[in-house]
């Protein structure tokens, strides 16, 4: 389960949620044991989150909203996968819909942004899904299919075993409008089989799909009961931590 802050929270807020947060799944009347919990906070506020969570033996993780294409040197404004890999981050989010939107990231991009995380050693979450006109036509299969094939372009199977693919429709991101757990299971489907395909069973198997959009505490059984649907990449719900740790224990 990740949460992906966005651009919310300082450094010294950032503290105050992770230690919430923590304390929240530190309860013993809930077994978290099967559930990996990754905060995926603003840039600046990584080194407060890696001196907690190292500080005080956290169970937390925690990643980077995204990462630069250079390894170094005059990239203003640019963060590297080797300034994130020493802090301690074990994920980077890349191709999220709003730095594909904003940014005009391509699957090019989001393809060599991936690369670069892995190499530095930490898991990518490769994120793809359709927006509203698409997924209108019915043509979200397709065009997620494409996305992945182009963002996982240049891994080998034993690779891409070890990725994770975020599928999030734009339509249902911070929008209140969840997409139904068969929604997220056609298409989540849909990604392993391709994987499968390409890369065979090992790296389909061990490859995690994730569903993002709108997911809250109250709806995020439903989602996590479909057999393709690993996990979820989570944003405004998980800035806070009840209704955060709430999704953790979706079973
Ligand atoms: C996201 O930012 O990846 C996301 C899924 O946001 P929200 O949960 O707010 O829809």
């Amino acid at each position: 389960m990740a949460g992906n802050w966005k651009m919310n929270l300082n450094h010294q807020e950032a503290v105050v949620l992770v230690q919430k947060l923590a304390w929240t799944l530190s309860d013993k009347k809930h077994d978290y044991g099967q559930v990996e919990v990754v905060v995926v906070p603003p840039f600046t506020d990584l080194r407060s989150v890696q001196t907690l969570v190292d500080g005080d033996q956290l169970l937390v993780k925690y990643g980077a909203q995204d990462v630069s294409t250079q390894d170094s040197g005059a990239y203003t404004g640019e963060i590297s996968a080797a300034m994130l890999s020493k802090l301690g981050c074990s994920y980077v989010v890349v191709g999220h819909s709003e730095r594909r939107d904003c940014h005009a990231e391509t699957d090019e991009v989001v393809n060599a942004k991936a690369h670069k995380a892995l190499a530095a050693g930490m898991t990518p979450i490769v994120c793809v899904g359709e927006g509203l006109e698409v997924r209108q036509a019915g043509e979200q299969v397709a065009h997620t299919l494409a996305q992945v094939d182009g963002s996982l372009a240049g891994f080998s199977a034993e690779q891409v075993a070890g990725l994770v693919v975020a599928y999030e429709p734009v339509w249902a991101i911070g929008t209140g409008e969840v997409a139904t757990p068969d929604d997220a299971q056609e298409v989540c489907a849909a990604i392993r089989e391709r994987v499968r395909e390409v890369h065979g069973d090992a790296a389909a198997d061990g490859l995690r799909v994730l569903y993002g959009g709108s997911v809250k505490a109250a709806n995020v059984a439903g989602i996590m009961d479909k057999g393709d649907v690993d996990g979820c990449l989570v944003g405004g719900a998980s800035l806070q931590a009840d209704e955060f740790s709430g999704i953790c224990r979706f079973y």
